[in-house]
Parts: structure tokens; C-alpha cells; sequence
């Protein structure tokens, strides 16, 4: 319960209305349980009218169906009002959940994010909340009004006989016992179920999303086995589950069948001694059997909380998943970006104690132009993610303006960094939408000046709809360099004081480089830049080159002193000058 109950500050502005679906709920319990005793009333006045006809007793075979109906209409106003009510309040509880869950998906470390399938997270989200909602929904529907009826029905019993008061005071909590322990017995399968339905959901999506690549290398079938793999998982685990509920339901329902039978056997034989009337025969059998069937939507809710509680836990490990960096309570927001200086900077992530970088040191003020060079694995791109403050260093410090980088809040640094990276991520989206992204509210004059810088606008202009056309996943389809373009004028619109730029590797076709290095030219203008660079035709103008081997500086200079040198630049250099990469 520990988990659900963490869930339910969620919805804490819904406690009103919930609280109204209650009281509407218990009514509901109360008018219900009422109801067999007026058919009892209806049915002693029609013996007593048949055996004894007089106008009296057939008034009373009226007034009593008169009550019949009085409560049958008040019963059908209840449920009116709780439908109307709780249908509503289910909608606002859900969206109010969507809303509140929504800003923990953005606030994810980029670790986190890194080794959690997409697939599976959502799987989490979605059944996390929904079965929230539904938990709560049956505690104020169907728990409340099931626990007030049987409680108001055994009162009844008890009152009409204690002896049958006392059968089910002691059938009642062993039926309830014997669902606990379905229950206990099946947890750990559950648990493991719902993990297997999250994994099938993450393999499932990513399978969707990597078909390209899949189709490619001929891996239809092994995507599919791998899939069929886990399904087959779940349903054998579901079986087992149900192969022990059955079993337990069977001995659960065989005690309940025989305690009604009982309780019939026992007002059957009152009668015959005239202590029962045929309505009170008829008040027993009611009874009995809405007692024991009350066992069944209170044990699946007890089985529900079980299963919610499972969901519910993996939903609040996610929300409380704390970012890998958190602000400063005194964090201050950065107003302006002068100067980032790196200070013997060494870093690993959490889960690799190998060190990703180590003693790196640098500064970049001004219109500077930082250049990282080197083979893959050797630590840039973890450089950047440690100045847009995904990580901490484990030593050395990074100073922003000269002062430590944790005085500024991480969203205000991110704030003066713009990024154009290898890989362009679009949003399913028209191309306005994807480019108003970096600056919310911007208007299309200003929108349309910065594609224009990047060379968007002149391929934009030739799509169907131009700025309207929708581009991703479901729209048009772009070339690297179109989107490398798009990206440009992102981070043209956002107007940052620093680029980060990863030079895409892929070759553009020439015309098409001419064009994003002019559009890179021009955003880089005036600015700070730090650049990872691939190919050294574009990082021989930077005013310092950083050639990393290992996550050390291996080399440093600018372009002429570091061609002067027999290093790894030089012999980069030489290896590219060969195959034509690097153009003069
Ligand atoms: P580059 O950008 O130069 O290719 P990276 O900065 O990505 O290099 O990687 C530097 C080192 O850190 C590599 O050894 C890599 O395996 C490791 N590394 C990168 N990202 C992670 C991560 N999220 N978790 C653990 N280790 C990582």
C-alpha cells in the first residue's frame, strides 16, 4: 500500500469530489441492502392478504410496494448522480495525474534516459497511472458500497438470528483468508509479469523503431523469435497465475456454496417451527447469497491492490528517480555566458569506474573557437555533457564567469547553449513547430530570417506546404544536410552565447556543405564555439585544438603549430590530406 498511498498526493486536489462519490457510494450500499427487506414486507403482507383477505391487509400489500418503489427510485437517483459524478472526476483525476507525471519525464537524467528503454518506460507511465485510477475509482464506487451493504446485512442476520449471524461472522474471514493466500502465492509471478510486460513493450517499440536497420541486416526473424520470446514468457506466467486461482477459487466458492446452503437449511427449519415467516425464508436466501458474492468484488479488490501496488511501485521508483544532478538550493540563474573554463577535469560515469576524461583544462571566452579532436571513445562528447551539466566531475572544477558552474542553476546554463548535433533529432511535426521549438512564441518573420541564414528557407519554400509541412517520422522525409540546416537555424532562433557543434561525419554532398558551412559561419559569428570536430578542414581556423587520446590532452595548440609537430594531429591530419577529407 506504501506505494499507492505516495500516489495519492497526486490527485490531492480531487479529495472533495472523491469524497462526494463516496457518500453517494455508501448511500448506493445502504439503499441496496434495504431493498430485501421491503421484499419481505411485500411478500408476509401478500401471505398474511391471502390467508386472512381483508381491505386492511390488502392496504398494507400496497403501502408496502409503495415503499418498494420509493426506495427502487431513490436507489436509481443514487446511481444517477454517482455515475454523472464519478465519470467526471475519473477524467480529472487522470488528466490532473498526465499533467503532474508529464514534467518528471523532462526532468530525467540523461543517464536514466540512456538505460531505460522508451518502450518500457511508457509501459511504466501509462500502467502506473492507469490502474492508480482505476484503484481509486473502485475504492470509491464499489469498495465502499459492497463494505456498508454487508456490514448493514449482517446486522440484519444477527437480528433475525444470532446462530446464522455467527455462521457467516466465521465464513466470511475464511473466505477472505483463503484470497489472501491466492494472493501471497501468485506476487512474486505477478511482479515478474508486469516486468516481462514492460520489457515486451520496450522491445516491441524499439523493434518498430529500429525497422530500417533490422530490414538492413536481414534480422526480420530474430527481431520476431526475440519478441515471440518474451510473449510466450508472459503468457506462461499469466497461466500459472490463473492455474492457481482456479485452484483457490474452487475451494473458495465450495465453502461459500455450502455456508448459503446451510444458512437456507437453518431459516428453513425456523419456519417449520413458525419462528421464520416465508419472508423471512425469502430475506435469508437474499442474504446469504449477497453476502458471499460481496467476498468477490472485496477479494479482487484486494487482489487489485496487490497488482497496483506492483505497477504503482515501479511508477513512484521512476518519480522518484532523483536526476544525476540536482540544483543547488542557492543556485542562482546565469544572466549572461562570458567565459567556461575547465580546471583539471576528470570524470567517470557512475557505472564505469574507468575514468571517461581526465586532467582536462581549457577556457572559452569571447568569439574563441575550441576544437576538439580525436578517435572515438576518447571522452569529447562526454566533455560537453559535463558543460551543459548532465554530470558533475569527479575532479577538478568547471567554472562558468569564474565562478563554480553549481551556483548557476543547470536550466539557465543550458538556457545560453545552442547544439547542432550529428544526429538531428525532428518531431513528428511541421517544420515550424520543429524549428519554434528553441524559441517558443517566436513569430514567422523571425522564424523564416533564421532559415533564411541557414539555408533552410530556400529548401523549405520548395516543400508542399513550406513552414506547414509536416516532417518525421509521418511527414516528409529530409536529407542530412536539410536537417543539419533545420538544426542551424534552431540554434540561430535560440541566439546562444555558446555552440556545441558535432560535426557530422556522413559526407554531405558537396553543394550541400558549402551551404550548412556557410549557414555554421554565420551562427557561429560573434559567438563562442566549441567544436567536435571529424574532419580538420573545419577546425583549422579554431583558435585552440584540443587532440585527445584516452580521455587526455595528448596535444594542443592552433592548426599551424600542431601540423609543425610529428603527433597524432600531424599524422590525422596527413591520414585525411591522403583520402581528400581535408580541403585546403
Ligand atoms: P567520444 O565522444 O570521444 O566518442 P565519449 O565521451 O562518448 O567519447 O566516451 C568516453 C568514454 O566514456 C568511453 O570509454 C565510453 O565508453 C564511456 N561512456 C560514454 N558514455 C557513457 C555512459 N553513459 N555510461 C558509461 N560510460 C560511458
Amino acid at each position: 500500500m506504501k506505494n499507492i498511498l505516495k500516489l495519492t498526493s497526486y490527485i490531492k486536489d480531487q479529495w472533495r469530489a472523491i469524497s462526494l462519490v463516496m457518500c453517494l457510494s455508501l448511500l448506493i450500499g445502504a439503499s441496496s441492502a434495504i431493498m430485501p427487506l421491503i421484499f419481505k414486507r411485500v411478500v408476509d403482507d401478500v401471505v398474511k392478504a391471502t390467508q386472512n383477505p381483508s381491505d386492511a391487509a390488502t392496504k398494507a400489500v400496497g403501502a408496502s410496494l409503495l415503499v418498494l418503489a420509493i426506495v427502487y427510485a431513490i436507489n436509481l437517483i443514487l446511481h444517477y448522480f454517482n455515475d454523472k459524478t464519478s465519470d467526471s472526476i475519473r477524467m480529472q483525476m487522470l488528466t490532473q495525474m498526465r499533467h503532474r507525471v508529464f514534467p518528471k519525464v523532462s526532468n530525467l537524467s540523461v543517464d536514466y534516459i540512456e538505460r531505460h528503454q522508451p518502450g518500457a518506460l511508457l509501459q511504466r507511465i501509462n500502467q502506473g497511472i492507469g490502474d492508480f485510477n482505476g484503484w481509486i475509482w473502485d475504492v470509491g464506487n464499489t469498495i465502499i458500497s459492497t463494505i456498508t451493504g454487508t456490514a448493514f446485512i449482517l446486522i440484519i442476520i444477527y437480528s433475525k438470528s444470532v446462530w446464522m449471524g455467527l455462521l457467516f461472522t466465521i465464513v466470511l474471514p475464511i473466505l477472505f483468508f483463503i484470497n489472501l493466500q491466492k494472493i501471497k502465492k501468485t506476487r512474486a509471478n505477478r511482479e515478474e509479469a508486469t516486468k516481462v510486460f514492460e520489457k515486451f513493450n520496450g522491445a516491441y517499440t524499439e523493434n518498430i523503431s529500429h525497422l530500417p536497420l533490422i530490414k538492413t541486416l536481414s534480422a526480420e526473424k530474430y527481431a520476431e523469435d526475440k519478441i515471440i520470446q518474451t510473449s510466450n514468457k508472459l503468457m506462461s506466467l499469466r497461466l500459472y497465475q490463473y492455474k492457481v486461482w482456479y485452484r483457490i477459487n474452487f475451494i473458495r466458492d465450495a465453502i461459500g456454496s455450502a455456508s448459503i446452503m446451510l444458512a437456507i437449511v437453518l431459516a428453513a427449519f425456523l419456519a417449520v417451527q413458525g419462528k421464520f415467516t416465508a419472508g423471512d425464508l425469502f430475506l435469508i436466501i437474499f442474504y446469504s447469497r449477497d453476502l458471499v458474492n460481496s467476498i468477490g468484488p472485496l477479494s479482487r479488490f484486494f487482489e487489485e491492490t496487490s497488482d497496483v501496488e506492483i505497477s504503482a511501485e515501479r511508477l513512484v521508483s521512476f518519480l522518484e528517480a532523483k536526476p544525476e544532478l540536482e540544483d543547488r538550493a542557492d543556485a542562482l540563474p546565469l544572466v549572461s555566458l562570458e567565459s567556461i573554463e575547465f580546471k583539471n577535469v576528470s570524470f567517470h560515469y557512475p557505472d564505469n569506474k574507468k575514468g571517461a576524461i581526465s586532467n582536462i583544462s581549457f577556457r572559452i571566452e569571447g568569439n574563441k573557437t575550441l576544437a576538439l579532436v580525436g578517435p572515438s571513445g576518447t571522452g569529447k562528447s562526454t566533455i560537453t555533457k559535463l558543460l551543459l551539466r548532465f554530470y558533475a566531475p569527479t575532479e577538478g572544477e568547471i567554472l562558468i564567469n569564474g565562478r563554480n558552474v553549481s551556483d548557476f542553476t543547470a536550466d539557465s546554463i543550458r538556457q545560453h547553449i545552442g547544439m547542432v548535433m550529428q544526429d538531428v533529432a525532428l518531431f513528428n511535426d511541421t517544420i515550424e513547430e520543429n524549428l519554434m521549438i528553441a524559441k517558443p512564441g517566436s513569430q514567422r518573420s523571425i522564424i523564416t530570417a533564421a532559415a533564411k541564414q541557414a539555408h533552410a528557407d530556400e529548401f523549405i519554400q520548395d516543400l508542399p506546404k513550406k513552414y506547414k509541412t509536416l516532417v518525421g517520422e509521418r511527414g516528409v522525409k529530409l536529407s542530412g544536410g536539410q536537417k543539419q540546416r533545420i538544426a542551424i537555424a534552431r540554434a540561430i532562433l535560440k541566439d546562444p552565447q555558446l555552440i556545441i557543434l558535432d560535426e557530422a561525419t556522413s559526407a554531405l554532398d558537396s553543394e550541400s556543405e558549402r551551404l550548412v558551412q556557410d549557414g555554421l559561419s554565420k551562427l557561429m559569428a560573434g559567438r563562442s564555439a566549441l567544436v567536435i570536430a571529424h574532419r580538420l578542414s573545419t577546425i583549422m581556423h579554431a583558435d585552440e585544438i584540443l587532440v585527445l587520446k584516452g580521455g587526455k590532452i595528448a596535444e594542443r595548440g592552433n592548426h599551424p603549430e600542431l601540423i609543425n609537430k610529428t603527433g597524432l594531429y600531424k599524422k590525422l591530419f596527413d591520414l585525411q590530406s591522403a583520402s581528400g577529407k581535408v580541403k585546403l
